[in-house]
């Protein structure tokens, strides 16, 4: 439900029908607009009897909203919305590279490809220190050693940090060092971790589950506004069909199909959609073309001793290439790469450029 308040109403008006919300057992949001302020309602299971609040004064209207989301769509929200992170804006006009192993092995490994994404011009570093793996048996993540490698190398290459958070016991642990937190894409339905997730202050990444439906996913991201967290934006990954030339299918369909129903930034990470390097320039590229507001892309410089997805990596040298492309592209759309992050203090003296 929308509640629109007329032009001229006073803020005890405002204040009635914000308790009257709450008073129901739901939650109000005070949305300021240009001229009209309203209310938007959340929590109610079911439809609102519209004239519980039509009849109150300063009323101008209250409006049913049937969408399974609120705060994730546009009925709610004038405008797109923008996520600061170490001075990159994320689902603004500039588009933002996110780049790193897919898992943190060690300090050396880290720090190597931090180097290298930062010389090629990434925005923001990936690495994950608690990894999901399809097999108990496959390596798993160094946990807080790797958080604390990933704390080191934005220290070094000043690119703020964006890392999988995978469960809620290491969430504190998690939140402490990354910049951004990734729900993958088999925790895309946690919704008790999508609750806390809504508590905390820092961006959230929600990866696509394998087959969740554009429905389903803004659902999820709702699970993380509606607590209260508005810097949440999305990443398609592929999903599963019936294809199987290829790791997943990639779903780009999605990118244009989420910008007509929702203001949240819309990422493609191309790595695990393809699951194949020679795969990942191509895809990269059309994302950027379909309007994507950034990739995400995993690179190792040495991939056949990836402990986790080396055949997707691209090499330093690849990814640089795909900058190149990204560059070229953007400016043909009539956008651009993002300006990187000014270099920290301790960057700057740290830097091996
Ligand atoms: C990842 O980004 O490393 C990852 C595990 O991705 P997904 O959750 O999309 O499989
Ligand atoms: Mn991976």
């Amino acid at each position: 439900m929308l509640i629109l308040m007329e032009a001229g109403h006073e803020e005890k008006q405002l204040e009635a029908v914000i308790e009257k919300v709450r008073s129901l057992g739901f939650k109000a949001h005070v949305i300021p607009g240009a001229q009209n302020v309203a209310v938007g309602v959340t929590g109610n299971n079911a439809a609102i009897d519209p004239r519980l609040f039509e009849g109150m004064p300063g009323v101008a209207d209250a409006i049913p909203v049937t969408k399974p989301y609120k705060l994730a769509g546009r009925d709610f929200k004038r405008g797109e919305t923008e996520i600061r992170v170490g001075g990159v804006v994320l689902g603004g006009y500039d588009f933002v590279v996110i780049a790193g192993p897919c898992a943190v092995e060690s300090e050396e490994q880290t720090l190597r490809i931090a180097r290298a994404v930062k010389k090629a011009g990434a925005h923001l570093l990936r690495g994950g220190a608690y990894k999901p793996r399809t097999s108990p048996y496959a390596f798993q993540g160094l946990g807080e050693e790797g958080l604390k490698i990933l704390a080191a190398a934005r220290a070094e290459v000043g690119l703020p940090i964006v890392t999988e958070v995978l469960d809620q016991r290491s969430l504190d642990a998690v939140a402490a060092t990354a910049d951004v937190l990734q729900v993958g894409a088999r925790n895309m339905q946690n919704f008790a971790l999508l609750k806390d997730l809504g508590k905390i202050h820092k961006p959230v990444m929600l990866k696509r589950g394998l087959s969740a439906t554009l429905e389903e996913w803004l659902q999820s991201a709702e699970y993380i506004l509606a607590e209260g967290n508005p810097d949440v934006f999305l990443c398609e990954r592929g999903v599963r069909t019936f294809a199987d030339h290829a790791r997943n299918t990639l779903d780009l369909n999605v990118v244009p199909a989420i910008q007509e129903l929702s203001h949240l930034p819309i990422f493609v990470d191309p790595s695990h959609a393809t699951g194949l390097r020679r795969r990942v320039t191509p895809m990269a590229r059309a994302a950027a073309a379909a309007g994507a507001h950034g990739v995400m892309v995993e690179v190792h410089d040495q991939p056949q001793h990836a402990l986790c997805d080396g055949p997707q990596a691209l090499s330093p040298d690849e990814f640089g290439h795909l900058m190149d492309d990204l560059d070229k592209l953007c400016r043909a759309i009539g956008k651009q790469l993002a300006p990187q992050p000014a270099a920290t203090a301790a960057s700057r003296t740290k830097s091996h450029r």
